[in-house]
């Protein structure tokens, strides 16, 4: 149901007036495309609403842009809309700021960072559902940041999406971008592909004949039989692995069955398999053993009509479903078989501990953290005890939380920890004892020469920059032992009394540290004489400073300092 039929069905209702707080906000705003802004937030909540989520994540997507394009505040949406849908769109602002700068190796890390800024799989969902749509109207913006959203819409989004078992949006998404990406190979694909397109779908017709009267004969009536053609990316990353050779992608078009049950699934399969030869190892049994992502069928590669090699995939509605909109599918699922109304003040996430998402979240939670914890809700907790921040060139790193600008220097490297003396957050300058925040573009500033401060132990988080810090402090220990330095100042002056005195008070109310004074005459009977004084190491500008001085002083001939 679209969101005009929702808003005829309630009018006045949350929907209602959020399309008109959305639209009044909006207006006089255009897209590049010269359409109204407001239209992008209505597709973004028709998308939403396209995968049967609840009111308040249809209300959050009409209003996801207001607080960063309009003068909307967040306290306005708490006020009109509540406590829950502010907390969703705060979020999809949050997420937005996260840019994707093209560093490949650490997409793994942007993608948790985005879970993780997240905290609720509404808010990724809205994001989608924002994606989507830009990606629809991609053309309209300019080259370098179609280029942009693009690959971040290849590496970022599209996985996610795939990980959430929706497939479907997985895969447009992916589409949406290719052109973009590579532009060359897509226009080769397709002029290539074109009419084997055709040809092969007119084949698949007869397949179809074939197989349908096959199976009535056995008293198994398909719910719906299909083709589908195999998307463009995946096709050329296919094609990539295949020697670009097309004759050799069997499921260019492939032939999608839909059976009432698991039993009847297998049953169709014995069929096939009676009618055409399988290809050995080309059987593949996904409702035994599903992808890591939820994806149920079985799959088998025939030697079909006419001897030409054609997959076949056989599933039930259900499995058909989740396939295409996964996490989605499931909630409508959930809502039909009469869960609780996702539509009533907060959201009851109880019964969803044996949903497929939950389950592959949770092999994603393993991977990354050991932990046994078990996700029974939205929330998604399995990354609250990890940070993710980002350097200025745009890397992710994963850290603690609680973790500093400190921790995140040494986990650059131990030089940059080590000669670590200051550090911006956002731009600004922090402490650095302050508490990175997930999200947050840190800068360490550094100096040469700068050493480690044992007051860094506390405050450090990780171990690994308590490990460095102490063996850089025990280096620099050792240091002084075998190469002290001092600064030694050599006067020679007539003596007098009080010289002594007047001398050291000049270095000590500079701060400097007297290590050793020595005073002799230069012969038995002489009136000069030499005094040797040694403090701890100044610059060569203080020591300057400080020989102007004490050559200032009554009965001072003669002066030169040196280091050693
Ligand atoms: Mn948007």
């Amino acid at each position: 149901m679209t969101v005009k039929e929702q808003i005829k069905l309630k009018p006045g209702g949350i929907i209602d007036q959020a399309y008109q707080f959305s639209e009044r906000m909006h207006r006089g705003q255009k897209r590049k495309s010269g359409d109204p802004y407001f239209n992008h937030a209505l597709a973004a909540a028709n998308n939403i609403a396209d995968w049967n989520l609840d009111e308040q994540t249809i209300v959050a997507a009409l209003l996801h842009d207001t607080v960063e394009d309009t003068e909307v505040t967040l306290q306005d949406i708490k006020n009109k809309f509540g406590e829950e849908v502010a907390f969703l769109v705060d979020g999809v602002t949050k997420i937005s700021k996260i840019k994707y700068r093209g560093t490949l190796s650490q997409v793994e890390n942007l993608r948790k960072m985005l879970l993780a800024l997240s905290e609720d799989i509404r808010v990724i969902l809205i994001k989608l559902a924002d994606r989507l749509h830009n990606m629809q109207t991609l053309k309209h913006v300019s080259p370098q940041k179609q280029k942009r959203i693009a690959l971040e819409t290849m590496e970022i989004y599209s996985p996610i999406a795939y990980r959430l078992g929706m497939q479907q949006l997985a895969g447009e998404l992916e589409d949406l971008a290719f052109p973009f990406i590579y532009p060359k190979e897509f226009e080769w694909l397709n002029k290539e592909i074109k009419d084997e397109f055709t040809k092969r779908t007119k084949y698949l017709e007869r397949v179809h004949k074939t197989l349908l009267k096959e199976l009535g004969g056995n008293n198994l009536r398909p719910v719906f039989i299909d083709f589908r053609a195999k998307r463009y990316a995946s096709l050329y990353k296919k094609l990539l692995r295949y020697d670009m050779d097309i004759s050799k992608i069997y499921d260019l078009v492939a032939l999608r069955v839909v059976m009432k049950d698991i039993s009847e699934c297998y049953s169709a399969l014995g069929i096939v398999h009676k009618l055409w030869p399988p290809m050995p190892g080309r059987i593949k049994d996904y409702i035994a053993m599903p992808k890591p992502n939820g994806y149920k069928s079985l799959h088998t590669t025939v030697i079909c009509l006419d001897g030409i090699v054609t997959e076949i995939q056989i599933r039930t509605k259900e499995m058909h479903e989740e396939s295409e909109n996964g996490i989605a599918a499931h909630w409508n699922y959930e809502q039909s078989k009469g869960g609780k109304a996702y539509t009533e003040g907060k959201a009851s996430f109880a019964n969803k501990k044996e949903m497929q998402w939950v389950e592959q979240l949770r092999n994603w939670q393993k991977e990354f953290t050991n932990s046994d914890e078990f996700i029974d809700s939205f929330k998604i907790d399995f990354l609250r005890d990890r940070i993710f921040v980002i350097s200025p060139k745009g890397e992710v790193f994963d850290l603690p939380v609680g973790a500093t600008p400190v921790d995140f220097a040494y986990q650059i490297h131990s030089d940059i920890g080590n000669a670590c003396s200051g550090a911006r957050i956002n731009g600004k300058i922090v402490p650095l004892d302050h508490q990175l925040q997930s999200g947050n573009v840190v800068e360490i500033l550094t100096q040469k020469n700068k050493k480690p401060s044992s007051s860094w132990l506390n405050f450090v988080k990780t171990s690994s920059a308590k490990d460095k810090i102490k063996s850089a402090l025990k280096d620099s220990t050792s240091l002084i032992h075998i190469a002290p330095k001092e600064t030694q100042f050599k006067i020679v002056a007539t003596d007098r009394v009080g010289l002594i005195k007047d001398i050291t008070v000049i270095i000590s109310r500079a701060h400097i540290n007297i290590i050793s004074v020595n005073s002799q005459a230069n012969a038995p009977s002489s009136q000069f004489h030499a005094i040797k004084i040694i403090c701890e190491h100044t610059s060569k500008d203080q020591a300057e400073k400080l020989a102007m001085k004490i050559k200032k002083l009554k009965g001072v001939k003669e002066l030169n300092f040196k280091f050693t």
